[in-house]
């Protein structure tokens, strides 16, 4: 059995002003043909798990592209357009395939195309032919679509907020994909798309209407019937028509099923709607609440400034308030600021630098800051992921300085990336459990490691491109009516 093997993933946020370049691309992930096998075999990933169940049953994988870069503004046309022209010049050549895998997101923006995971499964449905089936993973924040639908035989959304599942969603759609060439599958699809636009700050899985949901679609999913089902929270900081919420549901050649089981979770979400809102601490109180708390470390989610949510990570609000009140023993992970790196590499380990750190990005998550401290630590940036999501994965930071500004720990790092694994801190000589305050720039993810170790989590209304306050975003091409834009908006 001979399997294409690709992966283009973005999450974009079109309210950026960080391109989603080849600069970008290349910092984090852009492989080809085997090194794709290399890179990800036996990591948390979709592609790791595609790849131990092709090679568990024998298959031969055709490794074309792939491509990731971290959350950002629009993916500019020349990457976008290279990556697919490789994958169907790939298709091309790879002669009769039996399937597609494609590891995809489902909030991809590139320039000049509203839905770019549409765009993409099109062309290549197109190349291949109807007869091929392709199965595709998809990211829980997918914007799903009417396209995407169409041309995959198959769609595999996480199932998890964090991110704990890629591996084995990624096992499931190359299972599947096996059962329906060797024909023991036939799938029939319904899919809706309500008017609901969640905020990211109650989408977590842990708890909550997406539990809800889930233990419905389990339930669901226990019907031999069905072969799988997707709740897609959706990414609501894409300013396209499709933003938002989706139900996803594949059974077998039952499309009544599909219908029905579709539209009873579509409506308890619709129920539940109000459950999605989401409210956090403004940072005065925030700071105040942790420095005042017994025991340690308080976390102080930066839920705002969150790079995989495409903010810019280089927000300043909470540390401007911990140096303002004087805080000690505090730790600020991650602060995106190459420059501020370059400028902590020219004095050295040990020197004293007075230096303007984050807010240089944007003016939507804050000024930049004067500090004046002593460069603790210089390193290349390179990490292992240890933590439940993407453990075993290489991680890259670039350059990363951390400058102690009177026991307040910035790491400052070179490559965007959010802070969801302690070892991002640890990498660096610091221990997050011996801290007083650690302030992670991530909305939801840190919980999967975070929540172990903390004594307490405090979540923060900073200002920022991930805010949960969606009314702070200005809107113009989203379909309206949409809640909770539009409170008063009825089903459909
Ligand atoms: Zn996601």
């Amino acid at each position: 059995m001979k399997l294409f093997l690709a992966m283009m993933s973005h999450e974009t946020n079109t309210f950026s002003n960080v391109p989603a370049d080849r600069a970008q691309f290349e910092a984090r992930n852009l492989h080809y043909g085997g090194a794709i096998l290399e890179n990800f075999r036996d990591t948390g990933t979709c592609l790791g798990g595609m790849i131990d169940v092709a090679r568990r049953h024998g298959a031969t994988l055709v490794p074309s592209v792939a491509a990731s870069a971290s959350p950002a503004g629009h993916v500019t046309a020349d990457v976008y357009h290279t990556v697919k022209e490789r994958m169907l010049q790939d298709l091309a050549a790879s002669g009769r395939l039996d399937g597609v895998l494609l590891d995809l997101h489902g909030a991809m923006v590139p320039e000049g195309l509203d839905d770019g995971e549409g765009d993409l499964i099109a062309a290549v449905r197109e190349a291949v032919g109807p007869a091929v089936p392709i199965a595709v993973t998809l990211d829980f924040h997918g914007n799903l679509s009417a396209a995407m639908v169409k041309h995959a035989t198959l769609l595999h959304g996480y199932k998890t907020y964090p991110h704990v599942d890629m591996a084995e969603r990624g096992a499931e759609a190359a299972a599947r994909l096996m059962d329906v060439i060797a024909g023991r599958l036939r799938p029939t699809v319904a899919f809706r798309k309500p008017p609901l636009l969640p905020a990211l700050g109650n989408q977590g899985t842990a708890r909550g209407p997406m539990r809800r949901l889930y233990d419905l679609a389990d339930e669901m999913e226990r019907d031999p019937r069905v072969i799988s089902i997707s709740v897609f929270a959706g990414f609501p900081f894409a300013d396209i028509p499709d933003a938002g919420f989706g139900v996803y549901v594949v059974t077998d050649d039952d499309q009544a099923l599909a219908e029905q089981l579709a539209e009873t979770l579509t409506r308890v979400a619709w129920e539940h709607r109000h459950e999605f809102l989401h409210t956090a601490l403004p940072v005065r109180e925030a700071v105040a609440k942790a420095l005042a708390a017994e025991g340690r470390p308080m976390i102080l989610a930066d839920m705002a400034d969150n790079t995989g949510g495409g903010a810019a990570g280089d927000g300043t609000e909470i540390l401007r308030e911990l140096v303002r009140v004087g805080a000690r023993s505090a730790v600020v992970a991650c602060l995106w600021d190459p420059a501020a790196v370059l400028s902590c590499v020219k004095v050295g380990v040990g020197a004293r630098v007075t230096l303007e750190v984050g807010g240089k990005v944007d003016d939507r998550h804050g000024a930049p800051l004067s500090v004046t401290g002593t460069v603790r630590t210089l390193s290349d940036g390179r990490f292992v992921h240890k933590g439940p999501m993407m453990r075993g994965l290489p991680g890259r930071l670039g350059t990363t300085a951390v400058l102690d500004v009177d026991d307040i720990k910035v790491i400052l790092i070179s490559y965007r990336w959010q802070t969801f694994d302690p070892e991002m801190i640890r990498f660096v000589g610091i221990d997050p459990t011996a801290e007083k305050v650690v302030v992670v720039k991530s909305t939801i993810h840190y919980r999967a490691a975070f929540e172990p170790l903390a004594k307490e989590i405090i979540e923060v209304d900073a200002p920022g491109l991930s805010s949960s306050n969606l009314t702070r975003f200005p809107f113009e091409r989203i379909r309206r009516p949409i809640f909770p834009l539009d409170l008063g908006t009825t089903y459909p």
